[in-house]
Formats: structure tokens, C-alpha cells, sequence
């Protein structure tokens, strides 16, 4: 059969889902310019394709145009098209930045804090999720069996993160039924996040060929563990020296490194309905699943928001020492969640802050976060009016369309989208 390749520009919006419009290859000279055509309204499709509400209407033009730095180009050899994509920017037809585009969201973030202290930052995404090619088999949490049993998946899988330019660091079978979990190294600054992006698309794409599915929604069973999505990060100088460790801090942290976790914690309320943005994600933020319950900043505790991760002695621990945020899950485009992180870890450099002396819990439902959302005005001025209002909007309407579905059903919907 005659085939002509195509190839795709992607956006990963609100929904985190990733989304956008193919065209033939042999058109990227032009399409890297103009990019292909979005409309605003596009930003409210929920995780269920829904639209519940829009700020925008039917009107309105936008694009997005790829970046020629983020293009993915993966060839399973199995006779499949080739998965060959870009994440790209949403702008104006002017090519000014769309105030709502993810991407310029977490890069405006990024520019501030390097402008503001000289850091850049260094993060990697870590991904548990549920691959439905295995059996369930009890007793099997991360044993050898259950790394057995989801069979060349974690080969081929390995295999696309690195023809995919994102650098594997782990895979293993995690605690949960049919969970595992995946690491990819470190990348700095926006990169983290289309990584992590791609990343979660390699194992879908690996899971499809297979006639699988990697489910990486927050929680499957409201009586099960949850999947996590853990974001590790660092320092560096001006002169690329890892800068996030003080030896001579009782926790190890850098003074910037203190500043940037306290305004975390300040404003993890509000930061949850970022990282944290399903209503089942409430159900993983529960005790005694590994996962965070309080807004605290703990060394060597699951149930932190904040981890600082162990370093392993004579090595280089001051490349090695980095901090965990734990409060987010694969809901969250990895772009709002990075960016809020650094929005606010940001704003506690600037107003000086200390890690707080009190363990407040974290929001247990989406609508208090949401709340926390609306009430907060640094979240407001990070976003804008308008991004801050149609994010609101996106996410009240999506828990308005699941109240009264018991928790299980709210997970089973989740776990058809995720
Ligand atoms: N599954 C846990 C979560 O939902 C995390 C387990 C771990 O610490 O790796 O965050
Ligand atoms: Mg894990």
C-alpha cells in the first residue's frame, strides 16, 4: 500500500491530555512557521471531550506552531506508522503568545526565576501508572514475577523513550495491581516537562501496539493505591554548579533551595488544584498509600508533599541532592505543574520564606483546591485573569459532571481517559 508520512504539533493543556493536528510531512517547511490552526475553546475540552463551559465561545483564532527543538520521531519496526510529533506554542495569529498556552506559562516561570536569582532548574518526571497487559497476581508487589509478566512492554517501551531523545533511568513493578513505574533522567528547564510529556506517550504508544493500555489515572480502585506523579528537582548556577545543597543545613538545603520549598508549602493549597486536578485525585491523597496527605516538607517521608530525596554517601552528593514534590499525578498537563511549583517555589524566594513550623493537610476534595485556586491572588497574577478564570471554570465544570457517581465510578471514567 502506497503510504505518505505525516506528522503531528501537539499541545498538552488543562486536561493533560495531548492534542493536535497532523498534516503531511513533506509541509514542514511552511507548517514550522504558521503552524496549524487551534481555536481558544480548545482549552476547555475536559478530560471526558466535554465542554461544559467556555469563556470563549465559538470565536476566536489561534495556532500552534511547533518547536523545532521538540520534535519526536519513534519507529516501533513492527510495520506501524511511525510515531513522529512536536509539542508546540499557542499564539496569536500575530505570533504574540496565547496568554493560556501551557508551554509559555511554564516558560515565562522559568525566565523569571533565571532573571530574578541566575538559577535554572533541573527536573525529571517520575510516572507510576497501571498497565492492563498483566494478570493481577496476588502477592506480586515488586517482585520479579510481576517484572516478568508485562513481558517485552518494558523493552520496547525502553527502547521508544530512547529513540525519543528522554533517556530512561528506571522501570520496575511498583506496590499497586498491574503498577509500575518509570524514571527518565533529569532535563533542564522546559524540557523536563516535554519529557514527561512524551515520556507518558511512549508507554501509551508501546501499551497500543501491544493491544494494551498504560492507565496512568490517579487511582483505579478507590480501595487500591494511586499513581503518582513524583517531579524530582535541582539547582544549578549561572555556571552549572548544583546549587540546591548546604552541608551545614540541618536538611541539607541550599538558603534558595529553603525559600523555594517554603513557597511551595505556603502555596500548596492552591497548588493542588494545578498538580492535582482530578476529583478521584483526592482519593489517592489519602493515608497510608504512600502518597502525600499534609503539606509538609519531610527528608525521609512518603506522606510529605515535599520529599528531600536520600543521597547516597561518597558520591557527588551535591549533584545527586534533590527535592521531591509529590502532590501531583498524570491529570495535570506536566507544564501547569511544573510551572506552578516554580510560580511558587518563586514567590517564597521573593518574600524570604521559611519552612513553616505547621503540618496543615492537604485540600481532601478538587472543589477545596479549586476554592484555594480562586482565592488566591499570587495564583491570579502567575497565571493571569484570564487563564486563572477559564482554568476554574474547565475544572468545576468537569467535577460538576461527575457529582453523585460513587468514587468507583469516578475512577472508572478516569481510567478511560488517562
Ligand atoms: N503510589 C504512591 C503515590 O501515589 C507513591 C509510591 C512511591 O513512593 O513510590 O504517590
Ligand atoms: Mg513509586
Amino acid at each position: 500500500m502506497n503510504r505518505e508520512p505525516l506528522t503531528m504539533v501537539c499541545t498538552c493543556e488543562m486536561s493533560g491530555r495531548v492534542r493536535g493536528k497532523g498534516f503531511p510531512a513533506r509541509e514542514l517547511p511552511s507548517r514550522m512557521a504558521r503552524g496549524v490552526g487551534w481555536v481558544p475553546t480548545n482549552a476547555m475540552i475536559n478530560a471526558f471531550s466535554a465542554i461544559p463551559a467556555t469563556p470563549f465561545g465559538t470565536g476566536g483564532d489561534l495556532i500552534l506552531v511547533p518547536d523545532p527543538a521538540a520534535e519526536f520521531e519513534v519507529d516501533f519496526a513492527d510495520g506501524s506508522a511511525k510515531e513522529h510529533f512536536f509539542l508546540g506554542d499557542l499564539r496569536h495569529l500575530d505570533g504574540t503568545p496565547w496568554e493560556l498556552c501551557p508551554r509559555d506559562f511554564l516558560r515565562r516561570a522559568l525566565a523569571a526565576l533565571h532573571e530574578e536569582t541566575r538559577l535554572t532548574l533541573l527536573s525529571a518526571f517520575e510516572h507510576e501508572f497501571t498497565y492492563t497487559g498483566v494478570d493481577e497476581a496476588p502477592g506480586n508487589a515488586y517482585s520479579l514475577d510481576a517484572f516478568r509478566r508485562q513481558g517485552i512492554f518494558a523493552e520496547a517501551f525502553t527502547a521508544a523513550l530512547r529513540a525519543a531523545g528522554c533517556e530512561p533511568d528506571s522501570f520496575m513493578a511498583e506496590f499497586g495491581a498491574r503498577q509500575y513505574e518509570f524514571t527518565v533522567d533529569p532535563a533542564e528547564g522546559i524540557r523536563a516537562a516535554d519529557r514527561a510529556v512524551v515520556a507518558r506517550e511512549m508507554a501509551r504508544a508501546t501499551a497500543h501496539r501491544l493491544g494494551h493500555r498504560a492507565v496512568f489515572a490517579p487511582i483505579l480502585d478507590p480501595g487500591g493505591v494511586g499513581n503518582g506523579v513524583h517531579i524530582h528537582f535541582s539547582f544549578r548556577n549561572a555556571a552549572g554548579t548544583p546549587v540546591m545543597h548546604d552541608p551545614a543545613d540541618p536538611l541539607g538545603l541550599s538558603p534558595a533551595a529553603r525559600q523555594f520549598v517554603a513557597g511551595i508549602l505556603h502555596h500548596q493549597p492552591a497548588l493542588c488544584a494545578l498538580t492535582a486536578p482530578a476529583t478521584t485525585s483526592y482519593i489517592r491523597l489519602r493515608p497510608n498509600r504512600w502518597a502525600p496527605t499534609h503539606a509538609t516538607l519531610e527528608q525521609q517521608d512518603r506522606a510529605a508533599a515535599v520529599r528531600i530525596c536520600p543521597v547516597t554517601p561518597g558520591t557527588d552528593v551535591a549533584r545527586q541532592f534533590n527535592v521531591e514534590y509529590r502532590v501531583a499525578d498524570a491529570a495535570a498537563s506536566p507544564y501547569l505543574a511544573l510551572a506552578a511549583i516554580v510560580w511558587a517555589g518563586m514567590d517564597g524566594i521573593r518574600q524570604q520564606r521559611d519552612i513553616p513550623a505547621e503540618s496543615p493537610a492537604l485540600p481532601a476534595t478538587l472543589d477545596a483546591a479549586l476554592d484555594a485556586l480562586e482565592a488566591s491572588e499570587a495564583a491570579r497574577d502567575w497565571m493571569g485573569a484570564s487563564h486563572h478564570a477559564a482554568y476554574l471554570m474547565h475544572k468545576r465544570g468537569e467535577a460538576a459532571a461527575l457529582a453523585g457517581l460513587t468514587e468507583a465510578e469516578q475512577c472508572t471514567r478516569y481510567a478511560a481517559t488517562y
